[in-house]
């Protein structure tokens, strides 16, 4: 049984329907059981913690990360870097190469850990290790139960290692998905890398063997390239592409979107699958930015630039010199609709639900309300560390320190992996 306790003395909102101030939540096995106000709900006989004015989020989402590569920060890309299929090449697919059993589950704990502190509680990972495929979705399964995680998990289904390696990478994710099914904590999605490293008869393949209800995650039109790529092979666009392949649905999580046609606009728009921008990712890479007038509904994601989702949408606010429409839509009400698609009664701060809590370390001074929490975030929490993070429950980050794991013990052992993988990349 999961201890009972009392967070009060905090601004409690879920980001879309309800701001209280006093405000206070019980956690009972997991659950929350109450939300209202402090002094209402406290008595003796439950564990009280006291927020001190903080502000209290949901649980963050973060709907496209690349755990794998946690551990590349410090190495030399292997060529030039100007072009984006240059940063591919000669940084990303040499790295995920070279990663084995040690490297993926320690890749994947790192930057779980690192999330945790940012308040993020649900993480959808796209993983690519193309030496070793069969059994990796499983490793980082371990790392998410380590540190508490939700997740959608899936492997990077590519030609670039050959046609006649696929099958492998479309049973990775099949297998997964069919195992997970029916699991509160891990749900399996299917992994493509994107269209320009997908053939036609890889698509025509994989249309075949995937489960109808079996969601894609992909990176569509992320650079000109694979706009131009889609164009050779006599599609009007990437989407357009998927969509003619029976690969797009309303399930499908379509990230960056950058590089679309007018066609694959009105795909979008009919189908209206999951679309989730990278800012930070995109500016790093140089691919250019989502059209947001064609695009209105979307979430953000990391894209393995960080575990910091709020500090993303800082950048994103800033790269658009402020201008974002719905951004508590973005930040918190559509991610609480597509977690609880798979996780059910997760998602929102409420009643009944699964105690996903991001508890900010911001003591807000002025007056705040759902009409300026977004400023309130962007200037007050400012994308730092949280004070707690709570996951089904579990505390697990406090005052700077996880809970629920020894990090320095688990950092000792990263180090090791880091050196063996930093050491076969330079081989
Ligand atoms: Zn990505």
């Amino acid at each position: 049984m999961k201890q009972k306790y009392l967070l009060g003395n905090g601004i409690i909102t879920d980001g879309f329907s309800f701001l209280l101030e006093n405000g206070a939540i019980l956690v009972e096995d997991g659950k929350i059981i109450q939300i209202g106000n402090t002094n209402e709900l406290k008595s003796d006989e439950v564990d009280f913690i006291d927020l001190e004015g903080r502000l209290v989020l949901p649980g963050l989402l973060n709907p496209h990360n690349h755990l794998y590569s946690a551990l590349a920060t410090g190495l030399s890309p292997r060529g030039d870097m100007n072009t984006f299929p240059q940063i591919l090449n000669n940084l990303w697919w040499h790295l995920d190469k070279k990663l084995d059993k040690e490297s993926i589950y320690y890749s994947a704990i790192y930057g779980l850990m690192d999330s945790v502190k940012y308040g993020v509680t649900t993480m959808f990972d796209h993983h690519a290790s193309m030496n070793f495929v069969s059994g990796s979705l499983e490793i980082i399964e371990k790392a998410y139960r380590k540190i508490g995680l939700k997740g959608l998990l899936c492997f990077e289904i590519s030609d670039r290692m050959g046609e006649n390696n696929i099958q492998s990478q479309i049973e990775e994710n099949v297998k997964f998905y069919e195992k997970h099914k029916e699991d509160k904590q891990i749900r399996g999605a299917l992994g493509l890398h994107a269209n320009f490293t997908l053939s036609e008869k890889t698509l025509l393949t994989i249309n075949k063997q995937k489960p109808p209800k079996l969601p894609i995650h992909i990176h569509c039109g992320e650079a000109i390239d694979d706009l131009k790529y889609c164009q050779e092979k006599g599609y009007d666009g990437p989407v357009h592409r998927l969509y003619k392949n029976g690969l797009l649905s309303k399930n499908s999580l379509l990230a960056h979107c950058i590089h679309l046609t007018e066609t694959d606009y009105r795909l979008l728009d009919e189908i209206q699958p999951t679309i989730i921008s990278n800012p930070e990712s995109n500016a790093n890479n140089n691919v250019g930015i989502m059209n947001t007038e064609k695009i209105k509904k979307y979430l953000l994601g990391t894209d393995g630039m960080t575990g910091n989702i709020l500090g993303t949408m800082r950048s994103h606010f800033l790269q658009r010199n402020g201008n974002i429409n719905n951004p508590l839509e973005i930040l918190f009400k559509s991610p609480a609709n597509i977690i609880n698609k798979y996780f059910h009664n997760s998602g929102k701060l409420a009643v009944g639900n699964s105690a996903d809590i991001a508890i900010t370390d911001y003591k807000p001074v002025t007056k705040i309300n759902l009409e300026n929490l977004f400023y309130h975030l962007i200037f007050g929490v400012e994308g730092q560390k949280m004070f707690m993070t709570i996951a089904d429950g579990n505390i697990l980050y406090q005052d700077g320190k996880l809970q629920t794991v020894n990090e320095n013990n688990i950092l000792e052992e990263v180090k090791k992996a880091v050196n063996n993988l930093h050491r076969k990349y330079y081989e």
